[in-house]
């Protein structure tokens, strides 16, 4: 259907990448102007991973600078996006019968806006959050992603935000960009191949069958799981490209998956 819209991984990393200009950052605005305007954004975020499904009901969700330690511009950045309250009442009945709960406290977090400030400028899309149930197998993840393909029909952009590979025991914070590390690569390129050949399995079981580089990459499972919305989402003619690359720091995936 040529009006379905692509869904998309983005690896968002260092949430200074919200006001920086940089490759990545550039990518993702080339992203945005590429694709046709969405009637609005569902996204999910690794920042947003909580003890139950949860989707945001605000009309106007707030900006939430969820990290410590960044400078004073960083927590002045607002994305003023609006909320869809009837879209997250659509994504409560499709996802029927896992209970999604109506919440009216969580707005926007910096998985959502350090990259959605770039891909969307100016904030006038409609922007709702689900959350990630942290209690819940990778498979969970998976399956919703496949029953939430059918908003793409209707124009809405299905957004996960994370990174592939995500160990920040291993970033070099501060320091000269070093080389990525081997097991960060292999790993990358791995989920790549699997994607691409549209194995699913070994992506949901990353755990035992990615071999030891996935205790490395994924050491929690918070910044991996979005990429499982969006592969679920896919359906079988669309395409899926990497328009984003890289590995920033040594040890965090910046790559972005576009599918459709
Ligand atoms: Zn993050």
């Amino acid at each position: 259907m040529a009006d379905r819209m692509p869904a998309l991984f983005i690896g968002h990393g260092n949430p200074m990448n919200a006001l920086l200009v940089n490759p990545y950052t550039q990518r993702w605005a080339a992203i945005g102007a590429s694709l046709p305007k969405p009637k609005a954004i569902l996204s999910v975020s690794a920042h947003w991973y909580i003890e139950d499904a949860a989707v945001t009901v605000s009309t106007a969700p707030r900006t939430i600078h969820d990290f410590g330690g960044f400078p004073r511009e960083l927590y002045q950045v607002q994305y003023p996006a609006p909320g869809d309250p009837d879209l997250a009442m659509r994504i409560q009945k499709l996802l029927t019968p896992v209970p999604v709960r109506r919440d009216d406290r969580w707005g926007l977090d910096h998985g959502t806006w350090s990259v959605l400030c770039h891909v969307y400028p100016q904030a006038d899309i409609p922007v709702v959050q689900l959350s990630i149930d942290e209690t819940q197998p990778p498979s969970f993840h998976y399956e919703i992603g496949k029953r939430l393909a059918l908003l793409r029909e209707e124009g809405i952009l299905i957004f996960g935000s994370g990174n592939v590979v995500h160990n920040l025991h291993a970033y070099a914070w501060g320091r000269h960009a070093p080389e990525p590390y081997d097991w960060a690569v292999s790993f990358e390129t791995r989920i790549r191949e699997l994607l691409l050949a549209g194995e699913y399995k070994p992506l949901l079981n990353y755990e035992h069958q990615l071999g030891s580089e996935a205790e490395l990459a994924v050491p929690t499972p918070d910044h991996y799981l979005p990429l499982l919305y969006v592969a679920g989402s896919r359906i079988q003619s669309d395409s899926l490209t990497f328009p984003v690359e890289g590995v920033d720091g040594g040890s965090v995936s910046m790559l972005a998956v576009q599918v459709g």
